[in-house]
């Protein structure tokens, strides 16, 4: 995990540099925006802890350039300036939290962490019982054999893999997968998962796509279904 910070005054930039490197973090400091822009430009961080008040641009300047590139790491702002309206001002430009100075290293450090937490990637493999989708090389696998799925058929098991063991609606399944609102026609969704069950299923012993009655459909591993009383209707 890599952080810049991006503060002018050096006293407080080395200090938050030191703690955050003493919590594990591979910190870069930059003392004005545009060597902060710099930064940005040349490397790939997961965070941004900027300083509002910069001797050479705005700081809300600094926030707009990282908010204008396609991925842009979590930004959380420090500022003296601890009206409401500053506040409101960066978190509408897209900051994703707000520090107010003076404040304890301590709190800092637990913004940084739920910051960093959040922005966390998906893991590129999913895995339920014996099924594995991985997710960069589009490829699912069920007991050492390779499954073919048609896109659709992909995107709906792999939202129900980061769903594991979690209810999802035929609405839900059909906005995630679809991108857009098909309401009326969640019946299509019943359909897709007949292919998905006669290709990932069938042929196996352990069934994983569970029938949620009143609900829709989950993937789960079927001992754990039936420890919550979910039952899989044919
Ligand atoms: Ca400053």
């Amino acid at each position: 995990m890599r952080i810049l910070v991006v503060e002018d005054e050096k006293r407080i930039a080395d200090f938050l540099c030191r703690g955050l490197q003493g919590a594990g973090y591979a910190v870069d400091e930059a003392l004005d925006g545009a060597s902060a822009l710099d930064h940005i430009h040349s490397a790939d961080y997961d965070m941004v802890v900027l300083d509002l008040m910069l001797p050479d641009m705005d700081g809300m300047t600094v926030l707009q350039k990282i908010r204008n590139r396609k991925v842009g790491p979590p930004v959380l702002i420090l500022s003296a300036r601890g009206d409401l309206e500053d506040r409101v001002k960066g978190l509408e430009q897209g900051a994703d939290d707000y520090l107010v100075k003076p404040f304890a290293f301590v709190e800092l450090l637990a913004r940084v962490r739920a910051l960093l937490r959040r922005g966390q990637p998906a893991p590129e493999k999913l895995q339920v019982a014996d099924l594995t989708l991985d997710c960069t090389r589009r490829k699912v696998i069920r007991s050492a054999e390779t499954i073919d799925l048609a896109p659709k058929e992909f995107g709906i098991l792999e939202y129900m893999m980061r769903n594991k063991g979690r209810p999802l609606s035929r609405t839900m399944i059909v906005e995630h997968v679809w991108d857009m609102d098909y309401d009326g026609l969640t019946n299509i969704v019943d359909v897709y998962i007949r292919h998905l069950r006669s290709k990932i299923d069938d042929r196996f012993p352990q069934k994983l796509i569970q029938t949620v009655r009143g609900i829709g459909y989950m993937i789960e591993a079927p001992e754990k279904a039936a420890d919550q009383g979910i039952e899989r209707q044919v």
